[in-house]
């Protein structure tokens, strides 16, 4: 799809995607995998689901929009859990339909409203659902499943890491981005960060035996964040949804707008990235909930 050139919002459009005179986008060696991830759509069975007042088909649909709008080319979309928020087939494949309109692969991991065989049901390659590698242009992104099916907490199944363990093993001669969907440390909001992942030790250590991995992104928190730890990249991203304030000891919602992230991957390893919100849009909370 080529947008027209007062759709390219500038911010988005990668200096290393060269236009030439008759429109057409051309490649050069340079470009970089263009990675695409949204987070906790929390869709419900019925199109008028609400998540703390706010319709989350609606929002989705608003996010989705302004991806349309800012991506001129995509490569890969990464959804990083909590896709249904009563795990109902219809809410995956709503989800799956959504998603069909770019015309590019994507992958899933679970989040903690998710459950894997509705899933499984709905999905089109169940190859593309956690665990699971993604191998592009030098690149290995590692999708991973951080969630225990009815409980809010991460935990990683010993299954899981083992997976981390052998594909981090598998690719060193490529640069690796880690996806999960709870947060592997405190996000200094005293709620959320009794739901980090139980055992983020035994993930850690993991991690710490290769110097390849280049970022590590997850969901859940519905909030942007942009650290660093020992040269590792880790990011979590907004939800499609509902935002929780940063900073915050007692749940709180935030008044953000919902959005998305999207990374450029390059050959050497360098990472830009960048998390865009839905503008102009007026969207309904529920203030008076005190927790979801
Ligand atoms: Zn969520």
């Amino acid at each position: 799809m080529w947008l027209k050139r007062e759709q390219i919002s500038v911010n988005y459009v990668s200096p290393k995607r060269i236009r030439f005179r008759d429109g057409i986008l051309k490649k050069n060696t340079q470009q970089p995998l263009r990675v695409v991830q949204v987070s906790d759509s929390h869709l419900f069975a019925s199109t008028e689901g609400r998540l703390l007042g706010l319709n989350t088909e609606d929002s989705l649909r608003l996010v989705l929009e302004k991806v349309q709008r800012e991506q001129t080319h995509i490569d890969v979309i990464l959804a990083t859990g909590d896709i249904a928020q009563d795990a109902s087939e219809a809410a995956y494949t709503r989800f799956q339909q959504h998603l069909a309109q770019f015309n590019v692969p994507n992958y899933w991991l679970q989040g903690n409203h998710d459950v894997t065989q509705p899933i499984l049901n709905t999905l089109n390659d169940k190859t593309h659902l956690s665990p699971c590698v993604i191998h592009q242009d030098g690149w290995q992104i590692i999708m991973l499943n951080s969630s225990v099916e009815h409980e809010v907490p991460g935990n990683f199944a010993p299954n899981e890491l083992q997976f981390l363990q052998q594909a981090l093993s598998a690719s060193t001669r490529s640069h690796v981005m880690v996806c999960l969907h709870h947060h592997p440390i405190p996000m200094d909001c005293a709620w959320l960060d009794n739901q980090v992942v139980a055992n983020a030790e035994a993930f850690w250590q993991i991690i710490d035996q290769f110097s390849h991995i280049k970022a590590i992104i997850w969901g859940h928190v519905h909030q942007e964040s942009d650290r660093l730890r020992k040269g590792v990249r880790l990011m979590s991203v907004p939800s499609t949804c509902v935002q929780f304030k940063p900073l915050s000891d007692d749940f709180a919602i935030d008044d953000l707008s919902p959005g998305y992230r999207w990374l450029d991957l390059y050959a050497n390893g360098d990472i830009v990235t960048q998390v865009s919100r839905v503008e102009g849009v007026k969207f309904v909370v529920d203030w008076s909930v005190r927790g979801y």
